[in-house]
């Protein structure tokens, strides 16, 4: 197993999504021709912009376009997409429940004390002379809030990265979703969350190693005040549409060797509808889990679908929207869901008929 494969596994096995990034690069290894917009922003051939692509039979079909839309904790495509591949490591903040605290160190000369902190009245900051990167500039705000220093004696996964730059990683928890934004909270200070990437801990590019500093090798839970800021700041959202969980689930071909291509139509959308559904439930989750479960399993009974795919997609709903995957209560709703849906087998509907 190469370098790359093997971090990747690694970091799927810790419920981190994973997507391929150029070796010797930290850009999103290139799109199919069909998925790559003509221009940034544009809608590409396949009929979905490039950063959001719920729908694209690439996704479905396996491939790694669409960049962080393609990210994935399941060991077969990582397999087949890094074996024999250099690629680098890329980490989806969003459906990994993490942010990501990106300080630069750009040797850019000081902006205007107003701009360091943005909505933070430059009277207040203390000493602002000694500020040069990123670091400073957070550290200048846990000052300014009178809160531990985030850098010393990091409490959290840290990687250095080769320009010099300092990642802290941080679990996000099922709570508020964070979205990204640039020298939003601060001055080189970016913050990745949502539909964003962070280079794996460990990468190798052609510029040199993300490597980790200090003993921490797991994400502290991102503290309260940073998660207040970050609100403060406009990087907390609501808005299902920039929020994860990814529409991206490992779907089972339903009907692949079962019935007609109508009732196989019929099949996949109802399963997708149930799966978006489960990952997308914020309160009476298990409810949810119990209610598509039950559905589907009424589709296993008619023989429209496999009960182990269905099984493993629901689960892999169902950690999107903040379940434990390794959860025994899930486990057991989702199994009992399953098999009293099964016992109780759909009527198949008419050809055309829609779920
Ligand atoms: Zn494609
Ligand atoms: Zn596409």
């Amino acid at each position: 197993m190469n370098a790359s494969l093997e971090l990747a596994m690694r970091c799927a096995d810790r419920g981190w999504w994973v997507h391929p990034l150029l070796p010797g690069s930290k850009r999103p290894t290139g799109n199919c021709r069909r998925c790559r917009p003509p221009a940034s922003g544009q809608r590409a051939a396949c009929g979905f912009p490039e950063r959001d692509a719920g729908g694209c039979r690439c996704l479905t079909a396996g491939r790694y376009c669409h960049g962080v839309r393609a990210a994935t904790t399941d060991p077969d495509l990582i397999r087949r997409w890094w074996r024999g591949r250099d690629f680098a490591v890329g980490v989806a903040t969003g459906p990994s429940r993490l942010v990501v605290v990106d300080l630069d160190d750009h040797h850019h000369p000081l902006p205007d004390p107003a701009l360091l902190l943005p909505g933070v009245d430059p009277a207040s900051l203390p000493e602002t002379e000694q500020v040069r990167t990123g670091v400073d500039v957070l550290e200048l705000l846990c000052r300014v809030r009178r809160a531990e220093s985030l850098l010393h004696a990091p409490p959290t996964l840290t990687v250095r990265t080769p320009s010099g730059g300092v990642h802290l990683w941080y679990e996000a928890g099922s709570g508020p979703r964070f979205v990204q934004g640039a020298g939003r909270l601060g001055w080189q200070v970016d913050v990745r969350a949502g539909w964003s990437t962070a280079v794996a801990p460990g990468t190798v590019t052609a510029a040199g190693r993300y490597q980790l500093v200090g003993p921490r090798t797991v994400p502290a839970r991102l503290p309260r005040w940073l998660a207040l800021e970050l609100a403060r700041v406009g990087l907390r959202t609501r808005d299902p549409d920039t929020t994860p969980p990814p529409a991206r689930i490992r779907l089972p071909r339903p009907g692949a060797r079962h019935g007609p291509r109508d009732t196989a139509a019929y099949a996949a959308a109802a399963l997708r509808g149930e799966l978006d559904a489960v990952a997308s439930a914020r309160t009476g989750r298990n409810d949810q889990i119990n209610r598509s479960g039950y559905r589907l399993g009424r589709l296993v009974g008619a023989g429209l679908l496999d009960l182990d795919e269905v099984h493993q997609a629901l689960t892999e709903a169902a950690a999107l929207a903040g379940v434990d995957p390794g959860e025994a209560k899930a486990q057991s709703t989702i199994r009992r869901a399953l098999q009293a849906g099964t016992r109780s087998p759909r009527t198949v509907p008419s050809p055309g008929a829609r779920p």
